[in-house]
């Protein structure tokens, strides 16, 4: 018997048996091995009926009668009478309807639950239960509960890994022996006998340590990898133009932050090298990260290299396009502005431009990765709101340079210190950690329907003083599952009766993009007062003479996309507001909560980070497949540790292929997790 031997031929697993596991995604022994259980139940303390307390309780008893009462909407709620020598007591389990059959009359149970006041009433509520004839005899009565896929049992699962528990004693070490020395942590063999046979729960404890670790050795031994073969790529190097970045800084309306020069300081140096540039802006919202870019195309067109800077939307696109062109205008640098609107002959023509390079910066959205723009000389890439775009995109841009070309992603989604260390391991990365000193903290305030009025009013104090408003609504138009509010219904309200004397605009993601290219421009020049939109404003845009923002039915966006639509404001000297509309009276969630109180986006993403856990943060990149079992990477402690020991790794040149299942690990995450 080995890992590849199929489950079918072990003892005790019929054919049955064997399909139930199949579809379960477990064929063979090693599957089964490595299927790890998702949490233990602890019944070693068995309390008698007679003497228990509030708590998480275990009793042993036997079931007298169960009920089943269906409830509104499909719920249920089973009810049983436990009884033991001593006493009796009530169990509650909600939309569990199995447990009014489960329990056969006189065998014995383990019932393990919350025993609390409900209703007036104590009772066991949920516990999970354990047949005690069922137990096996040399766990010290903690049980290892596996996920129950297809219906799969935990007890039968138990009992067929037993059945392999010689073999999972024999396993080799899958770390190199330096690491688990110097880590002082338990064996391979040991970390899997911990978790599927727990003797006491230090076994469990141990166990989740080592392959914790282990996963998240693997994945910071990757990004390191991956940085060093970074590193030995061919990268164009493009001089420092000292007089010309002093110009370009000395004629800017407003004075560098310090933040600023630095992140342009680095990215100067990473030009000068022949090796391409890998760096992460990360600035919050409105710290100014466009003029840094805008110093780094200044750069590559005066060393003869083209920019390529790719928004996610066209709004965001043209903005860009305008401001670059501002900035670059004194240096006779042309900036070229591709997006879908930019049609027939008009297009044609831009594309021979690229093409012959008279074109310096080109600015678009994903219509710059389309095959017909082919590029003269591109250098430099630069990437706005980073995490809007996947790998695919971004290496089809960067494919569109001869040699690999300088990369700067720019994010306002602050990446954690945890996952900087892990799936952005490989790159370089500058922190503009400032805002600039004009500003002023946003006042955030979650608010009920119920007060719409007065913030109406505080909208209208803020336009009679000159300032412009936003009112975020989720929907284009009222639909009839749901009741959020949408952008035309409240556009109408708003025009038709409170905002009667103001003059409203309307923006929607199913508008034409030369209407949405209109009332954008219209916005900024105040022809409007206030701007009705949906989340197509949520990133970049830049109207430093907005002042409010109302987001209606707030419950509904995540944390991120709210400090983003935050973000709309504050942008210039003025105090600005957020009201964060409830959908109704009901409490806030602790999201609205964390966002009110404050305005710091690196606070807010590790906030985010523990409530949502990284695959739902980083979905739309490529992380959703890093599939952590044990790890989590909110742990920085542990992540930093992992870190340290593959840089041990690294330097004491030991060849990483001679650890088959490691270098496996590894070069998958590797993939995964590449920027290139
Ligand atoms: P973001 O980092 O969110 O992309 P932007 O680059 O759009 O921010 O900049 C936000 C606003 O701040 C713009 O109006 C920009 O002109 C202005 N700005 C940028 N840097 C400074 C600075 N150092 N001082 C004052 N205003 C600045
Ligand atoms: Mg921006």
């Amino acid at each position: 018997m080995n890992l590849l031997t199929k489950l079918s031929m072990i003892k005790g697993v019929g054919p049955k048996t064997a399909e139930q596991l199949r579809l379960s995604g477990l064929e063979t022994v090693g599957d089964l091995i490595r299927f790890l259980p998702r949490r233990h139940e602890d019944f070693s303390e068995v309390t008698p009926i007679a003497s228990i307390s509030p708590g998480k309780r275990t009793i042993r008893a036997r079931c007298e009668k169960t009920e089943i009462k269906r409830v509104r909407r499909g719920m249920t709620v089973t009810t049983a009478v436990l009884a033991d020598d001593t006493g009796k007591l009530k169990a509650v389990w909600f939309n569990q309807p199995y447990r009014a059959t489960q329990f056969d009359s006189g065998a014995e149970f383990y019932f393990s639950g919350d025993f609390d006041l409900r209703s007036g009433r104590y009772q066991l509520t949920n516990p999970s239960a354990e047949k005690v004839s069922d137990m096996p005899v040399q766990t010290d009565r903690i049980l290892p509960i596996y996920r129950q896929v297809k219906g799969l049992k935990s007890q039968l699962v138990r009992k067929i890994i037993a059945e392999l528990r010689p073999l999972i004693t024999m396993l080799p070490e899958t770390l190199p022996e330096s690491v688990v020395r110097h880590e002082k942590l338990v064996s391979y063999s040991d970390a899997l006998l911990g978790l599927h046979f727990p003797k006491g729960v230090e076994d469990i404890r141990r166990a989740r340590e080592r392959l914790g670790f282990e996963e998240l050795f693997q994945l910071t031994l990757a990004s390191q990898l991956n940085r060093q073969e970074n590193a030995k790529l061919q990268g164009v190097a493009i001089p420092f133009d000292q007089p010309s970045v002093k110009k370009f800084v000395s004629e800017l309306p407003f004075k560098l932050t310090g933040a600023q020069r630095i992140a342009a300081w680095e990215i100067i140096q990473d030009f000068e090298k022949p090796v391409p540039m890998n760096r992460l802006l990360q600035g919050d919202v409105g710290s100014g990260k466009t003029v840094v870019a805008g110093i780094a195309s200044l750069e590559a067109a005066q060393g003869g290299y083209q920019t390529a800077l790719m928004a996610p939307t066209e709004i965001l696109a043209r903005q860009h396009a305008e401001t670059l062109q501002r900035l670059l205008e004194p240096f006779d640098i042309t900036v070229g502005l591709l997006v879908g609107a930019v049609k027939g002959a008009a297009r044609k023509e831009l594309y021979a431009r690229i093409a012959d390079g008279t074109v310096q910066v080109v600015v678009g959205t994903h219509a710059l990765i389309q095959e017909s723009v082919i590029f003269h000389a591109l250098g430099f890439v630069a990437i706005d709101e980073q995490h809007r775009f996947g790998v695919a995109q971004r290496q089809a841009l960067l494919s569109k340079a001869a040699i690999m070309p300088h990369l700067l992603a720019m994010t306002a989604t602050p990446i954690p210190r945890s996952l900087q260390l892990t799936v952005f391991g490989e790159l370089d990365v500058s922190i503009l950690g400032e805002l600039p000193a004009n500003r002023k903290p946003i006042a955030t305030k979650i608010a009920s329907p119920v007060s719409a009025d007065r913030i109406y009013a505080a909208i209208d104090g803020q336009i009679t003083e000159g300032r412009q408003a936003y009112v975020i609504c989720s929907l284009i138009d009222d639909s009839e599952t749901s009741d959020k509010k949408s952008v035309e219904a409240e556009y109408k309200k708003l025009k038709n009766s409170i905002f009667g004397h103001r003059s409203i605009g309307m923006l929607h993601g199913r508008m034409k993009p030369a209407e949405k290219d209109q009332v954008m421009l219209d916005f900024k020049q105040k022809e409007y007062d206030i701007l009705v939109s949906t989340t197509v404003v949520e990133v970049g845009v830049d109207v430093p003479n907005a002042s409010v923002i109302m987001i209606e039915n707030a419950d509904q966006f995540g944390l991120a996309q709210l400090h983003q639509l935050r973000g709309r404001v504050g942008r210039g000297e003025f105090q600005s507001y957020c009201y964060l509309m409830m959908s109704d009276s009901k409490k806030p969630s602790e999201r609205l909560r964390e966002i009110e109180k404050s305005n710091d986006g690196f606070y807010l993403a590790e906030v985010d980070l523990k409530l949502r856990g990284p695959g739902e943060i980083y979905g739309r990149m490529q992380h959703g497949d890093l599939n952590l079992e044990i790890a989590s990477l909110a742990d920085t402690r542990e992540v930093k540790r992992a870190q340290r020991a593959a840089e041990d790794f690294i330097q004491s040149g030991e060849d990483l292929l001679q650890y088959k299942q490691l270098a496996q690990a590894v070069q998958k995450y590797q993939r995964l997790t590449t920027l290139n």
